[in-house]
């Protein structure tokens, strides 16, 4: 039989994963291998994973709105799955029961390696406070940083930044690192404004693009077809940056290595993943 492997989301039409993964498959010689989009409304998540074992799955990524739902339904999960509280991997062992891990955390330190050196504990600024924030700040606490999280909404900030055990501050401050987790910028246009007014997109982070060049390295966790206002503003002010995509493929290495047990062509992943 066919082994199947996909991502789970609603909606999920616009993950670039199935074209990175089946180049990947592909170039490894698994052939008998496909990875396939597999849209899942909230209500049908867990009864429709529970039966994709049944159906040839060896396992599955797991996107919005489904990564704390996975997490719960797992049989095991990993320490970064739990600490984190969602899981964006599943892995199924034939009796059905289920393993969770979460490669975003990872990925995203993978990731950073694009950057060149850092501090030994670099100074992050993470913004946002939901679910992708949550695992880049246990990544990066992991990694020994020292973490502050802005957040357009500071009560979420506070809340992330107590149970995660590191500050949350109300606004954006100096740091060797800054991360976006937020969604700004995820309809933003890819010119850059010279200068910051009320309504452009960077205010939404709470500050100006001039304000972007007071960090060294700043990674973007949001991927859209061209570079966002954020990096492009970093760039010109002649910082380091990291897009979404390169984590979005490192995440995806992770997951490939832990279902398949082999070393994933990060180049042609990288590649499929941009095309
Ligand atoms: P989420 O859980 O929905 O969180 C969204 C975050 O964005 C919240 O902190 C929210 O703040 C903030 N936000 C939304 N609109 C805002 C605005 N207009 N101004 C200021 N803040 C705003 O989403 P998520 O899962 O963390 O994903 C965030 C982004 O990362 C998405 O674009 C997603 O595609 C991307 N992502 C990329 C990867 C990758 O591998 N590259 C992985 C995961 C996610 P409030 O709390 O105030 O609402």
């Amino acid at each position: 039989m066919r082994v199947r492997v996909g991502v789970l989301g609603w909606p999920v039409a616009h993950s670039r994963s199935p074209a990175m993964h089946n180049a990947a498959l592909a170039a490894v010689g698994l052939h008998d291998w496909h990875y396939q989009r597999l849209p899942v409304p909230p209500a049908l998540f867990e009864e429709t994973v529970r039966a994709l074992h049944l159906v040839g799955f060896a396992g599955a990524n797991v996107t919005i709105p489904h990564k704390r739902a996975a997490l719960a339904l797992a049989d095991s999960s990993s320490r970064a799955a739990s600490e984190i509280g969602a899981a964006n991997t599943l892995t199924f062992a034939r009796d059905g029961t289920i393993a969770a891990e979460n490669t975003d955390a990872p990925g995203l330190l993978a990731a950073l390696g694009g950057l060149g050196e850092l501090p030994a504990r670099p100074r992050a600024l993470v913004l946002g406070a939901g679910g992708s924030a949550r695992a880049a700040v246990w990544a990066l606490r992991e990694s020994g940083a020292e973490v502050a999280i802005w957040n357009r909404t500071r009560e979420r900030a506070r809340a992330l930044a107590d149970e995660l055990g590191v500050r949350a501050v109300d606004a954006p401050e100096p740091a060797e690192l800054l991360v976006n987790c937020t969604s700004v910028g995820l309809h933003a246009p890819d010119r850059v404004e010279r200068s910051a007014s009320h309504d452009l997109p960077l205010n939404q982070l709470g500050m100006t693009l001039d304000q972007v060049g007071e960090y060294a390295n700043v990674v973007d966790l949001v991927y859209s077809s061209g570079t966002t206002q954020l990096l492009a503003a970093a760039r010109e002010r002649g910082a380091r940056t990291v897009d979404g995509l390169e984590v979005l493929v490192a995440q995806g290495a992770l997951s490939f290595e832990l279902w398949t047990g082999m070393r994933p062509p990060l180049e042609l992943m990288r590649s499929a993943a941009r095309a």
